[in-house]
């Protein structure tokens, strides 16, 4: 095997670098009965939109900016995918790229609650600002006004995960090994574009594992597939990816 010069790691944000999901844990903390509304409103609601107007909801209730941020903080985030990526990071020759469904806001702010506000050279997710009144205003990443992406795997009309992972490529590839880290089925997209001497760090039992079990095949996944459920599994993998 020729050695890796170039070396990129994709990260996915919610039950992968954060050990919760954020759009659902900051209701589940501050307003569970709208948390189990989003559960049937989703088959209606675009999910981007619908977190959008969750937050509005909790905003007319009173529930502030800074209960928001605490909760954020306080969400469950493993030390030892801290450790294992700070190595990584330390060691100065890999590529971080987060690519996320969740917004800017929730994630700047668990980075920097973690030390770890420097770890990505690019963030790709829906933007999201605070306003005045602290009502936080997220919107989809792709505009629902203007032209939509052509996905045909199955992404979320907010953003095809896929063709933001080819964009990037394009402006900063390529690399030797891309290592994608992923739970969830829209990051099957993206891995679809990753070649044989790529790795998947799949964490288990959730809908990744699920659609590359039923389609994987059919549709020609390529890349090296690697299992781990608690992130000090994910962590162990890491550690033999050094370059
Ligand atoms: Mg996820
Ligand atoms: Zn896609």
């Amino acid at each position: 095997m020729t050695p890796v010069q170039r070396q990129l790691f994709v990260f996915d944000f919610d039950w992968s670098l954060a050990d919760q999901d954020t759009d659902r844990y900051i209701f589940e903390v501050l307003a569970p009965d709208l948390r189990r509304y989003m559960k049937t409103a989703k088959l209606e609601v675009q999910w981007t939109d619908l977190v959008a107007q969750s937050l509005q909801k909790i905003h007319a209730r009173g529930i502030t900016r800074e209960q928001i941020e605490n909760t954020l903080i306080n969400m469950p985030f493993h030390p030892a995918m801290a450790r294992g990526v700070s190595k990584l990071k330390a060691e100065g020759k890999t590529t971080f790229f987060c690519l996320s469904n969740a917004n800017s806001v929730f994630i700047n702010t668990i980075l920097k609650s973690k030390g770890l506000e420097n770890l990505f050279d690019q963030i790709t997710t829906n933007p999201a600002e605070w306003d005045e009144s602290g009502l936080l205003k997220l919107r989809r990443k792709v505009d629902p006004n203007g032209p939509q992406h052509n996905c045909k795997v199955g992404c979320s009309p907010n953003m095809c995960k896929g063709e933001e992972l080819e964009a990037f490529l394009a402006q900063h590839g390529p690399f030797d090994r891309i290592v994608y880290t992923g739970d969830g089925s829209n990051d099957f997209c993206p891995i679809l574009r990753l070649r044989s001497q790529d790795i998947v760090c799949c964490r288990s039992y959730r809908g990744l594992e699920k659609r590359i079990n039923e389609d994987g095949q059919r549709l020609g996944l390529k890349a090296q597939i690697r299992y781990w459920a608690g992130a000090w599994e994910a962590e162990e993998i890491y550690n033999t990816l050094s370059i």
